[in-house]
């Protein structure tokens, strides 16, 4: 890194990253380490504690003790007040946080506006909803006379499991529920990328949150997250990772039958019509699925498209993708930068080579890139051509930068393809028809579809998954609904 650059993330000087619990960093009992690396160039740029049961427990204590104190006396007004404060802060430092992650998981500078303005409309979003949750009177018809009522309270002590893909994204739903609704929360972000969930954790507390509102514990997940999932006394766990990973959760949370959110993967269906103004079509469907080189949980993998046009479509996408630049993505011309670790190549390689070895064709990509960038994990931007919807690469989530292109010849036979997959977090359809687009709105099973767009979001709507892709819903009302719990309360008047 050169020492402009590192002048300009300052928190990483110290290259030991602590645990930071009860407003502190904390070193691991154990003394052990993690290195964590930049995936553009393989190099070290810091080591993570690597925390276990006993961290975790300490977290918890750390979380329920301001849960049960001085964060409990926070008014709605006051929680609001702090989180503009909080979004203040994450302004003023969002270039930063944005080129940690940079450094951290290798996502391009061209995307870090993007990422930097979803983030503080999220924490604007939780900021409005401090005060917008409320239970119901509701008129009941027992002789005598009763007020009934439902009130709610925050449920407690949160954990939230993360990935890597977006991490201070992921970090945000779990402590935008928690500030809104009044609970504490205990992050354990993914072993490759936890710095920017470090950083933003040391940042609240220039806000003013009470110690132990916000605690962070670094490690892997069969240690430090498998201790938080099973913990008796954390109320909930919101989990963002894979389906595999999900069962795991669910097992582990039955000790104290905790709530759960399971946000997981996906393996989403995006129609393309022959109707379908391509214009808009190939490049929106094409960012749908190498954006972030393709590690977005709703990334649009297979794209189900109209015969007559598939030969035109896949000439435009495979021309597209060839346009992308992939590359260092510290350079602002950069649309793709690497992937996440040598694993996460290695594992996106495979699945080139299965596709291939089951028939499918390469329309073009495939291939890991060398040269000045065979140190990172960089890997072209891949379209298989003619894949049918049994392959492994249509059904299987590949996590990178590989798209499956399946040919449909009517609406029905559309929806069906659409739907012969285990998951369901998006889909999508392209068309000028509006009774075609609102029959597949109707048909495609899954969490979100979008209609003539592809991946966007907005935290006041959110989004949700359904069959394998998990359940709970992240975003909008529902979602910090979730932080709470309901009581119906029965006042005898006589
Ligand atoms: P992962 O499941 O391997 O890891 C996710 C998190 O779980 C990490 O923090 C990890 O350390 C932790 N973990 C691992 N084993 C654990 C265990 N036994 N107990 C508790 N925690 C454990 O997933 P990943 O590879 O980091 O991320 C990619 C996956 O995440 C993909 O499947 C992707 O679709 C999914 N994802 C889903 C969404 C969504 O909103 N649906 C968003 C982003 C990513």
């Amino acid at each position: 890194m050169s020492t402009s650059l590192e002048a300009s993330l300052p928190f990483l000087a110290d290259k030991r990253k602590k645990h930071f619990i009860d407003g502190e960093w904390v070193a691991s009992a154990a003394g052990d380490a993690i290195e964590t690396l930049n995936p553009a160039t393989g190099a070290v740029i810091a080591s993570l504690d690597r925390g276990g049961a006993a961290e975790i427990d300490r977290a918890v204590a750390a979380a329920r003790r301001a849960f049960e104190g001085p964060w409990s006396r926070f008014t709605p007004s006051e929680r609001h007040k702090l989180i503009m404060r909080v979004y203040e802060i994450i302004e003023r430092h969002g270039d930063e946080l944005t080129l940690l992650e940079t450094y951290d998981m290798g996502a391009p500078v061209s995307r870090s506006a993007g990422v930097k303005n979803f983030v503080l409309r999220m924490i604007e979003y939780f900021a409005a909803q401090t005060m917008n949750w409320s239970g119901q009177t509701i008129p009941n018809s027992l002789p005598g006379n009763y007020t009934m009522m439902t009130i709610k309270a925050p449920l407690g002590v949160i954990g939230g499991i993360i990935p890597w893909n977006s991490p201070m994204v992921g970090a945000w739903w779990t402590i935008g529920g928690a500030l809104a609704t009044g609970c504490t929360v205990v992050l354990k972000p993914a072993e490759e990328a936890s710095l920017s969930v470090l950083r933003v954790a040391e940042l609240l507390m220039e806000a003013g949150l009470p110690r132990g509102v916000v605690n962070v514990v670094t490690g892997r997940g069969a240690e430090a997250g498998a201790a938080l999932a099973a913990h008796l006394d954390v109320d909930r766990i919101a989990f963002t990772g894979s389906t595999i990973t999900g069962r795991e959760v669910i097992k582990a949370s039955a000790g104290n039958i905790k709530r759960l959110s399971l946000e997981l993967g996906g393996k989403s269906p995006d129609i393309i019509f022959a109707d379908a103004d391509l214009a808009k079509a190939v490049p929106g469907a094409s960012m749908g699925v190498f954006n972030n080189s393709g590690q977005i949980c709703y990334a649009g993998t297979r794209i189900l498209v109209q015969r007559s046009i598939q030969e035109e479509f896949v000439e435009r996408m495979s021309a597209f993708a060839k346009g992308l630049k992939v590359g260092d993505p510290l350079d602002a011309d950069t649309k793709l930068g690497p992937l996440i670790s040598e694993r996460q190549l290695s594992r996106v390689l495979e699945y080139v080579g299965i596709g291939s070895s089951e028939g499918a064709d390469i329309a073009t990509g495939g291939n890991r890139l060398s040269g000045a960038l065979g140190k990172g994990y960089f890997v072209e931007p891949t379209v298989f051509d003619n894949v049918s919807n049994t392959m492994r690469i249509a059904q299987e989530e590949i996590f990178g930068p590989v798209v499956s292109v399946i040919p449909f010849d009517d609406g029905e036979e559309a929806l069906r393809l659409a739907n012969s997959i285990d998951y369901g977090l998006g889909g999508a359809v392209w068309t000028g028809n509006v009774g075609t687009a609102t029959k597949m709105m109707h048909g495609i099973k899954a969490g979100q579809v979008w209609v003539n767009c592809y991946g966007v979001v907005d935290p006041a709507v959110g989004f949700g998954g359904c069959k394998l892709s998990g359940y709970g819903w992240k975003g909008g009302a529902d979602h910090v609904e979730g932080f709470l719990y309901e009581k119906a309360v029965t006042i005898s008047g006589d």
